[in-house]
């Protein structure tokens, strides 16, 4: 009697602890759950402020939605790749993941120069309004799926600055002749006005400064300009950022490991990437000043507005180099230049009535 008790006892428990595994990790107890070990390269110096803390913050989020499910180490640039050559690395399947900006790849894929920025382009929040409900997301996907890539916006530092000068730009003839490291279409715009661009990697501008290879750079705001130490090495202080109004950072992920992923991971790297995305510009907006401020009064940086006449030549040229963009019978590059045109000008419309004459209205 006592043994059959006890039997019926321990049966009962043997079938309590079946049945609590059995509703708590049915699937686990199948099928193993497999850990990815993903390796992210960066265009940036490891954990710079802002555009390096960025993909860190986004590996963080992932790794800690996924409870360890996918594990994504971040490099700075130089450590597995050089910066300009992580579009290559991430499409050969070198590496699953890069960190970086479009533009960076205008020598490969002209076009790809929207979905960072291009000269008198559209702002963050615009930017983000095109991406993300505009149509520019799905165009930006099937443009790099010709390079075997999946691309996330992952961050935007909004309206840069025009850049640091080693001498004062009273007018448009004493933008003759400089060299200076400015990236992108705006590289272009900056040559057809009559100077030179040279695209430097981050890293190395400080150092090209300091050596006179070049004389002047645009880098990005206040907060990571005051980061690198550009006041160190020149004492004007150019605004507005006419090359990058709003410039979209991404996220590109090899295909073969995309496709590779679960669909739950694959929505915690897009939940991830977007939510970084928002953070990065947040973060500019709130520590911008404070480092302007640090520049100005504790540094003696000279704060000036380029001239009207180099805005207004290099707007003209800047409509004509961002239509040279579309040239070509390439469909898809006209669908990209057609969408993102016309987009901007039902924003710009809005934004007359909105942003800009709310701004107007507020006054300081
Ligand atoms: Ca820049």
């Amino acid at each position: 009697m006592r043994t059959l008790l006890i039997l019926a006892i321990s049966l009962w428990l043997t079938a309590c602890g079946g049945a609590e595994r059995a509703t708590s990790g049915d699937t686990q107890a199948t099928q193993p759950q497999k850990i990815y070990k993903w390796r992210m390269v960066t265009t940036w110096p490891k954990n710079l402020p802002g555009l390096g803390t960025a993909p860190e913050r986004m590996a963080d989020e992932v790794r800690k939605m996924s409870n360890g499910r996918l594990d994504i180490r971040v490099y700075g640039a130089g450590e597995v790749v050089p910066a300009l050559e992580v579009f290559e690395a991430v499409s050969q399947g070198t590496v699953q993941m890069g960190h970086g900006a479009a533009y960076y790849w205008k020598g490969k894929v002209p076009v790809a120069q929207f979905f960072t920025a291009v000269p008198f382009g559209l702002t963050a929040q615009e930017m983000n309004g095109w991406m993300l409900h505009g149509g520019g997301l799905e165009l930006w996907r099937e443009l790099y799926d010709r390079y075997n890539l999946y691309p996330i916006p992952c961050g935007n530092t909004g309206v840069q600055m025009a850049g640091w000068f080693n001498k004062e730009i009273n007018s448009l003839e004493d933008m003759q002749g400089l060299k200076m490291r400015i990236p992108g279409l705006g590289g272009e715009v900056f040559e057809a006005i009559g100077g030179t661009a040279i695209n430097l990697p981050g890293g190395e501008i400080f150092t090209s400064m300091q050596t006179g290879v070049i004389d002047a750079t645009e880098w990005v705001g206040p907060y990571n300009d005051l980061a690198f130490g550009l006041h160190q090495v020149a004492q004007y202080y150019y605004y507005p950022g006419w090359q990058e109004a709003g410039p979209t950072l991404e996220i590109i992920v090899n295909k073969e490991a995309w496709d590779e992923l679960p669909s739950d991971l694959q929505a915690i790297v897009e939940s991830a990437s977007l939510a970084t995305n928002a953070d990065m510009l947040a973060e500019y907006t709130a520590r911008n000043n404070t480092a302007l401020r640090a520049l100005v009064d504790q540094h003696g940086v000279e704060l000036r507005r380029l001239p009207d006449d180099v805005l207004e030549a290099i707007k003209e040229v800047a409509e004509a180099k961002t239509a040279e963009l579309a040239e070509g019978d390439d469909e898809l590059v006209q669908r990209i230049y057609e969408s993102y045109q016309q987009y901007r000008e039902g924003v710009i419309e809005y934004h007359e009535i909105s942003e800009r004459a709310y701004i107007n209205a507020r006054g300081s």
